[in-house]
């Protein structure tokens, strides 16, 4: 069991507020991901977490009992971190025991364990190997083994595939999905990339400025999102925001378009943002239906699968993923047709989602 649960957090540096009112609960045997960009305070949180760093405020529980004064061993968690200091003079299987040694588990048990956990990691046939003959990413499950050896009640990791290429960053984000689910421990995993957090976490937490801006499931930030924050960091393509006003149940354009007021905007007078991610947008004539805004081709950029246009709609210019079938050329005006039903409202001056 190791349902950790953070309540209240404060801390500072000197006048900097690193966290500010930091509570989340993270489930036991859950994938938590804390997201956000740098400096945002992820690895103050799992420091605090891991009992490196004392909050200035607030309470950090496992299980219900409140970590109070423990040391990090007391608090049983093990940390991974994306630089991962192996023993060079050492083999792997060393290197993965040696947690086991400075506890003095016996030979066969200490073999045992170590074969397991290569076995789960498939860096079986590399445990005679010494680091420097490892690719970066086998180096990489060697510092997880060593993580995964001691059995701790929670596993703490910090950005543990950073220093990896792209195509195994993609690799070793499903392989740490495939071990979570066969060790159950609980993850706290920080990461300032949001398709690594997308694909792997049960629930996020999205960090910004020391505070929590939103918790919730994949699909609840990517849908939900709660403000403009939330809106334009989760998303592999930046959602656009166009500025707007609603009279008389129209949604009208700074830049001077008009669209039917969805339902939150009615009765909310000033300043508004419309959101919509290129993805929910179309270039009129592609199949999709919708309401329209008038545009001009800025820049085009294939991608393959889709097409990536850039649109001058007045002074604004906004991102649409189209059909990669018609040519679109610099230039060309065009209507993009927005699906309403998935755009978002934003307060202008908040930045708060209208529901
Ligand atoms: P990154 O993704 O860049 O690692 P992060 O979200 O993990 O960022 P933190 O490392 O938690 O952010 O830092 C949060 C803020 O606290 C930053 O402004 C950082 O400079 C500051 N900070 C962190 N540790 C210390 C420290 N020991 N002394 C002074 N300031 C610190």
């Amino acid at each position: 069991m190791s349902r950790v649960e953070l309540t209240g957090i404060a801390k500072s540096f000197d006048d900097l507020q690193a966290l500010d009112d930091v509570s989340v609960d993270v489930e036991d045997g859950s994938f938590f991901v804390l997201l956000g960009p740098s400096g945002a305070g992820k690895t103050t949180t799992l420091r605090v977490i891991a009992g490196l760093e004392a909050p200035d405020v607030g309470d950090v529980r496992f299980d219900g009992h409140s970590a109070g004064g423990a040391t990090p061993a007391e608090r049983d968690v093990a940390m991974v971190f994306q630089s991962y200091a192996l023993y060079p003079k050492q083999t792997v299987a060393q290197n993965i025991a040696s947690p086991l040694r400075a506890r003095n588990v016996g030979p066969d048990e200490m073999q045992k364990r170590v074969e397991e956990v290569a076995t789960l990691l498939r860096i079986d046939h590399l445990l005679q190997r010494h680091p420097g003959q490892l690719s970066g990413g086998e180096q990489q499950r060697v510092a997880l083994g060593r993580a995964l050896v001691r059995e701790p009640r929670a596993f703490l990791m910090d950005e543990p595939l950073t220093n990896l290429d792209v195509k195994l960053r993609v690799e070793m984000r499903a392989e740490l999905t495939r071990l979570h689910r066969h060790v159950g421990r609980t993850f706290i995993y920080v990461s300032n990339d949001q398709a690594e957090a997308m694909a792997m976490a049960d629930r996020i937490a999205v960090l910004h400025e020391g505070r929590i801006q939103q918790v919730g499931t994949p699909e609840e930030v990517y849908d939900h999102p709660v403000n403009r924050f939330v809106a334009t960091f989760v998303g592999s393509s930046r959602m656009n925001l166009l500025d707007c006003e609603v009279q008389d149940e129209v949604l009208i354009g700074t830049d001077g378009w008009r669209l039917p007021a969805p339902p939150a905007a009615l009765g909310h007078p000033g300043r508004l943002q419309l959101g919509v991610r290129p993805e929910d947008l179309s270039v009129a004539g592609e199949g999709s239906g919708g309401h329209a805004l008038r545009g001009v081709v800025y820049a085009v950029e294939p991608l393959g699968d889709r097409v990536l246009l850039d649109v001058e709609i007045g002074d604004t210019v906004i991102r649409v993923k189209a059909a990669p079938t018609v040519v679109h050329e610099v230039g060309q005006a065009l209507d993009v047709c927005v699906d309403l039903t998935r755009a978002h409202l934003f307060d202008h001056d908040t930045g708060l989602a209208l529901s």
